[in-house]
């Protein structure tokens, strides 16, 4: 089956109990034995649950991987895959990833013990000279967060082959419609299910996906023994997003394009960041190895923070808000907004400038989103 039958189909969906259509939400704790040691294959809801298992089973297919996990929030399933290290190992990570990556990496877990180096994942020699003899796993984001940066897979994980790293991929922004980091050889997936796959900003979620027996058991045995999974409820908001990614991102996909190409004619605009855009930097590479170029517009303006104060305060149908990937459209400013755990030098190095402005393109009529961002970057 294809991809907009299995985001509708995979799991037990009818159920086998009424054969309700809509995956049924088992808003329980804990589960009755059947005899004494015997189970009808739930005990408690921490370890698994009937309805999370329908949204494991369908990101695990979308993805292409062995094994899902549902988590309760996108950092939770962060969280649990970097317990896969121990004292001393050594992660190579993005330098643009998500704020929050950066700071459970950086002000969490080295903490721990664990070592982390931060680059930009565009070079093989760069990536290369990094490793070190502890070095364990390679994290990687792309399109990153917010500066839409695209790294290369066959690369990353020819390199990690090489030199048998683990090889993790933040696929949030891209989601499984548009990139299938498996197919590429990467050993684990994790997202934000808060973004594209519920897609309503109406839930925070997370998932992991594995590609291994030895992964899978590993990841299961963490989520149970760190708490860290999603509620059933949760679960069921995200599997019902789930059934409308496939039109939801070819629609966010077209009207981000509207978007990112009104703002590169426009005078008071400096840069536009869209993978889409032949200009960007990644475009040859996202191409190559996306189906598409997702929903995520960033930009800077020509003028400093007033014009981005006022921008910010104009605009009418996008909402100032964090997050990304729902059908209503926002815009953020990274620098002191999703970013704003990195420290301001740091930000700077990596490109995220006081200037930057980060657009999540919603599902409205394009005209209307047009309209608004033109009233909005008015002079005065
Ligand atoms: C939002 C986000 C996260 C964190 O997810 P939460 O659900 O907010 O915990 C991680 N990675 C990326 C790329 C994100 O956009």
């Amino acid at each position: 089956m294809r991809f907009e039958t299995l985001a509708i189909h995979t799991g037990e969906r009818p159920d086998a109990a009424f054969g309700a259509v809509s995956a049924p939400i088992y808003q329980t704790s804990t589960f009755a034995f059947k005899d004494v040691g015997k189970t009808r294959g739930y005990d408690y809801s921490r370890s698994a649950n009937p309805t999370r298992k329908v949204l494991e089973d369908t990101i695990a297919q979308l993805e292409g991987g062995k094994a899902g996990f549902a988590f309760a929030t996108g950092m939770a399933a962060e969280a649990t895959v970097i317990h896969l290290l121990k004292v001393g190992d050594h992660v190579i990570s993005g330098d643009d990833v998500y704020g929050g990556t950066y700071r459970l990496f950086q002000n969490v877990m080295r903490d721990f013990g664990l070592e982390f180096t931060f680059l930009r994942m565009d070079n093989r020699e760069k990536i290369e000279q990094a490793i070190k003899p502890n070095t364990r796993m390679l994290w990687l984001e792309t399109p990153s967060n917010p500066l839409l940066n695209i790294t290369n897979l066959e690369m990353a994980v020819d390199i990690a082959n090489k030199h048998k790293l683990m090889t993790v991929i933040d696929n949030t922004f891209a989601t499984p419609y548009f990139l299938k980091p498996i197919e590429y050889g990467v050993d684990l997936v994790v997202h934000s299910t808060t973004k594209y796959l519920n897609g309503h900003c109406d839930v925070v979620g997370g998932a992991v996906v594995t590609t291994t027996d030895e992964l899978t058991e590993r990841v299961q045995f963490l989520l149970n023994a760190m708490g860290t999974c999603a509620s059933p409820f949760d679960c069921w908001l995200v599997l019902r997003g789930i059934e409308t990614l496939p039109v939801r991102m070819r629609q966010h996909e077209d009207n981000a394009f509207a978007v990112a190409n009104y703002l590169l004619g426009h005078p008071g605009v400096k840069r536009v960041l869209y993978p889409g855009l032949e200009s960007h930097p990644g475009y040859e590479i996202a191409k190559r190895q996306m189906m598409g170029f997702g929903g995520v517009v960033s930009f800077e303006l020509k003028e400093g923070i007033e014009a981005v104060n006022s921008f910010l305060r104009r605009i009418k149908v996008f909402s100032l808000a964090e997050s990304l990937g729902g059908v209503a459209s926002l815009a953020e400013h990274p620098a002191t907004m999703s970013h704003a755990s990195m420290p301001k030098d740091y930000r700077e190095k990596v490109g995220i400038t006081d200037e930057l402005i980060r657009l999540s393109v919603g599902l409205e009529n394009i005209d209307d989103l047009i309209e608004d961002l033109g009233q909005a970057l008015e002079p005065g």
